[in-house]
């Protein structure tokens, strides 16, 4: 998962004490954290023991020590990646949307923020991306067949937005579009790009207030609250559960006081 701000996130994390989806990539990115903080490194190791019990206190330490190994020596390899946003241009927008269909915009608008991506925390900044296949199409929020994801990659080759490696062996490609311009939009979370695409193009999306992920606005809800949504699905849950929580303590306390 790209995360543009490693620090803000790793702190989130610790204050959640939780493991996220890939405990690898948010134990090196807490390790980091600590690192640059200035906690000396034998004690950053130490810490990510503490921190993976507080997160689950059933965890078997000894079956976790490779991982926790791991994430210390790839904290120790790499800065944090620390990035405002990603600005995608008036002519790079031209060249996306003056292709036919849909899809096709949404993945040349997800290459293009992935090899920006790539171009700000690499030296080599060549415009190459090499993020797997079914993560590009994750983020592109694209949900299609092998057969046509290959039409569509042949097809923005053909249109001379990308170029594939000479390499047999993998599915890097090469952006070919990027252009100086005015910024106009800034990318501050790679989830769900596809969907920012839509938006920028005035369909119904929308940011999440609570989590900042851009989802399809839920017109069932929309008509029931007579108001703008707020929140994702998931995050309008969570929200609702805990006030639920909330009302039953303050029931109690109010039958506590009126016991005693
Ligand atoms: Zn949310």
């Amino acid at each position: 998962m790209i995360v543009l701000n490693e620090h803000e996130w790793a702190e989130e994390m610790i204050a959640a004490r939780s493991l996220g989806k890939k405990p690898f990539e948010t134990l090196y990115r807490i390790a980091r954290y600590y690192i640059d903080n200035g906690i000396p490194k034998g004690h950053v190791r130490k810490m990510l023991d503490m921190f993976l019990i507080q997160c689950d206190p059933t965890a078997s330490i000894p079956k976790w020590t490779a991982t926790l190994d791991a994430a210390m020596a790839r904290a120790l390899k790499y800065d944090a990646v620390d990035i405002k946003s990603i600005d995608i241009t008036q002519p790079e927008l031209d060249r996306i949307n003056a292709l036919d269909g849909k899809q096709i915009k949404r993945l040349a608008f997800t290459l293009l923020c992935l090899a920006k991506y790539w171009d700000n925390i690499s030296k080599s900044k060549d415009h190459w991306v090499n993020n797997k296949d079914c993560d590009i199409m994750r983020m592109a929020n694209i949900n299609t067949s092998i057969k046509r994801q290959s039409l569509m990659y042949f097809n923005l080759n053909a249109a001379g937005l990308i170029q594939f490696s000479k390499k047999v062996d993998n599915t890097n490609v090469r952006v070919c579009f990027i252009q100086d311009g005015d910024p106009v939009i800034h990318i501050t979370d790679f989830r769900n790009l596809g969907y920012q695409y839509l938006k920028y193009l005035g369909e119904p999306y929308f940011e999440c207030c609570n989590c900042g992920i851009t989802t399809k606005i839920n017109n069932s809800q929309v008509g029931r609250a007579g108001r703008k949504q707020k929140y994702c699905s998931a995050c309008a849950a969570e929200i609702d559960m805990q006030q639920r929580v909330n009302s039953v303590m303050r029931l109690r306390k109010k039958e506590r006081a009126i016991s005693s």
